[in-house]
């Protein structure tokens, strides 16, 4: 059974997107991004009892049902199946009568489009392992994420000269990631959208970098470089499977804000 943390975690933060967005980010979203986030990869017990049904030996249907449904590569493609259920129900909209039964009453256009119901049942169920990765006990993706840390030598620069020569590098990284940052900011001649899209580039490259960076040295040496006691390698790529890819997909399942459109004057 999910923990109810998983559904007040997610339409949470679905009613956050909604109020931010002014409610583009409508309720019909908020749900089927709260309801994935609780329950989603979680379905992987009907696919565990349907492998059970069949025969299939216990500790096999157990891995298999984790790998097709509770992964962070099956659900993806189990999504597929589970957001054909929500794009049925985007044909409907329900009332409530005056005998206080809901009722649903058919539209003559889906509500939503297929891509739109994917996207959201995909982001939920990817935010829904945010959770379950950082607190069950010793989890695999938890034990992969820290084992890319150093927290070997507690790291403080300060007191132990002298300083990393990673750990300068890391600085340098760092100013010049803001440096740039406020540089298209004041761009003059760019507007909001550029401006906006230049610093999605620059976000994004940065991460890229820094992970190519870390990635080849652990890949290299075995060894985790020291830049301070965090296992940036595997938080960035925690983050980028369980919060910023969930998050682009929300952002893109419904209709774009209006300086995204529009050519902008300054
Ligand atoms: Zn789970």
């Amino acid at each position: 059974m999910s923990g109810v943390t998983h559904l007040v975690f997610g339409f949470g933060f679905g009613l956050i997107i909604l109020y931010l967005t002014n409610n583009r980010f409508d309720l019909r979203r908020v749900l089927i991004f709260g309801t994935n986030n609780y329950i989603g990869p979680d379905l992987r017990v009907l696919i565990l009892g349907l492998f059970l049904l069949f025969g299939f030996p216990e500790d096999n249907a157990n891995w298999l049902s984790i790998v097709l449904v509770h992964s962070a590569y099956g659900w993806p493609l189990f999504s597929l199946v589970v957001a054909l259920i929500y794009y049925y129900f985007s044909h409907y909209t329900i009332e409530k009568t005056e005998k206080f039964i809901p009722t649903l009453i058919r539209l003559k256009e889906p509500a939503m489009s297929y891509l739109d119901c994917y996207k959201l049942t995909l982001a939920g169920g990817l935010f829904h392992f945010h959770l379950d990765w950082l607190f069950h006990p010793n989890t695999p993706e938890y034990t992969a994420i820290m084992s890319t840390g150093n927290f070997e030598q507690p790291f403080q620069p300060w007191t132990a000269p002298p300083i990393h020569w990673s750990m300068l590098f890391t600085g340098i990284i760092m100013l010049s990631f803001g440096y740039l940052m406020l540089w298209i900011f004041a761009m003059k001649n760019w507007s909001q959208k550029e401006k906006f899209i230049n610093a999605v580039k620059l976000n994004i490259l940065y991460a890229i970098f820094y992970l190519v960076w870390l990635g080849a040295w652990l890949l290299v040496t075995g060894d985790p470089l020291p830049v301070g006691e965090e296992s940036d390698f595997g938080q960035i790529i925690f983050y980028g499977i369980v919060f910023f890819f969930p998050l682009i997909l929300v952002a893109t399942s419904f209709e774009r804000s209006e300086f995204m459109k529009a050519p902008q004057i300054n």
